[in-house]
């Protein structure tokens, strides 16, 4: 068995650890008789996996008691609707900082429900940077104030966490939860797709506080209110069970790395090592403003992009698969989450230095 490194933005690695943990369980498990995919969710071992899940994922993000957990599905493309859907309340309109395809994508989806202020837009430089706290044009009186703190596409990370007063900030997460530890009083919500740094595609995450829940405009649709959810513990309707399950074994593999703290030396040391090896030589480029740089998320071209498909076609043949950029934005992306072991990056590091010094 050979695995390869994988470097897709999504649905991306998960840890070898937790793939053999499932294999091992995926007939019976736990003398249940039965494979957590045939569970009833109402049963009590699949009550207890859930249960254990959230508990683990409250702990390894130190989560605080007045804000709910939800496991949901539909993915982090529902939050965009389900957002203003359920935050507007009595205000009318709501901030978005447009920094790229997934926030320009969210703000799409907001015009249909609310008025949206943009509250700063980087896209004129391409989406290559980050707007700094004093850059930032918020409405006191907006519900909320929602940005993508690590754009996938774009590689572009903020390096700090906006100041929004009052007013709930909202962050899709998608691509950056669990890659550090995180100071979650600080986010009204909080939202994330599974399938880049927690588990298997089909689980979407919220993390809500407490104070937002309620508000959902009547025209809601009772699969999108939040309030439902969080009174019927994420299982009003079937969850997404397997997805749910291989998550709490993320989970409880973080904690066995030594939590998010563990986490963020790897990572900062991963991305530390690909944007040396990008700025190290003029063969590669980085876009994006050093200061917004992504750690999850890692595009590069090459000078000359006539060579882009022999790059390419070197590291499959190493076993460095899916590395072709987004098509919006050409060149190469390494997306590097915490399950892409530290090994993965040595080995693109070591292909980008033996392509350079003999480009087919
Ligand atoms: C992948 C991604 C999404 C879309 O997620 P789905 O679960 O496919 O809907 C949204 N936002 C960000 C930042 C992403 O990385």
């Amino acid at each position: 068995m050979a695995r390869k490194f994988n470097f897709s933005a999504g649905p991306a690695m998960l840890p070898t650890a937790v793939i053999e943990r499932a294999q091992q369980e995926l007939l019976e498990w736990n003398g249940s008789g039965m494979s957590v995919m045939e569970m009833s969710h109402r049963g009590k071992e699949y009550m207890s996996i859930a249960a254990k899940a959230e508990k683990d994922l409250r702990e390894v993000m130190s989560i605080p008691d007045n804000y709910k957990v939800l496991f949901l599905q539909g993915g982090a493309s529902s939050q965009f609707a389900m957002i203003p859907l359920n935050l507007m309340g009595d205000k009318t309109s709501a901030d978005y900082m447009n920094t790229g395809m997934w926030s320009k994508k969210a703000i799409a989806e907001a015009k249909r429900y609310c008025n949206v202020n943009i509250a700063a837009d980087t896209s004129e430089g391409g989406f290559t940077s980050v707007p700094t706290q004093a850059e930032l044009k918020l409405d006191p009186d907006a519900a909320y104030v929602h940005y993508t703190p690590n754009e996938t596409i774009g590689g572009v990370e903020f390096d700090y966490i906006p100041e929004t007063g009052d007013v709930p900030l909202v962050a899709d997460m998608s691509s950056t939860i669990l890659s550090r530890p995180l100071d979650v009083s600080r986010f009204g919500m909080i939202y994330a797709g599974a399938q880049k740094n927690i588990g298997p595609a089909g689980l979407t995450i919220v993390i809500i506080r407490d104070d937002l829940l309620g508000k959902a405009s009547s025209i809601t649709p009772t699969m999108f209110n939040y309030a439902i959810h969080a009174e019927n513990d994420s299982m009003y309707n079937t969850p997404a069970t397997y997805s749910w399950y291989v998550a709490g074994l993320v989970f409880e593999w973080i904690r066995e790395q030594g939590g998010l703290t563990a986490m963020a030396t790897v990572n900062r040391r991963k991305a530390d090592k690909l944007y040396a090896a990008i700025d190290a030589t003029d063969f590669y480029g980085s876009p994006v403003a050093i200061n917004a740089r992504s750690w999850m998320n890692v595009p590069f071209t090459l000078a000359d992009a006539e060579l882009d498909a022999a790059f390419l076609a070197g590291a499959t043949e190493r076993g460095l698969v899916t590395l072709k950029g987004h098509r919006s934005v050409g060149g190469m992306r390494a997306s590097i989450y915490n399950a892409m072991p530290e090994a993965g990056v040595d080995a693109l590091v070591t292909w980008m230095q033996e392509f350079e010094s003999n480009p087919g």
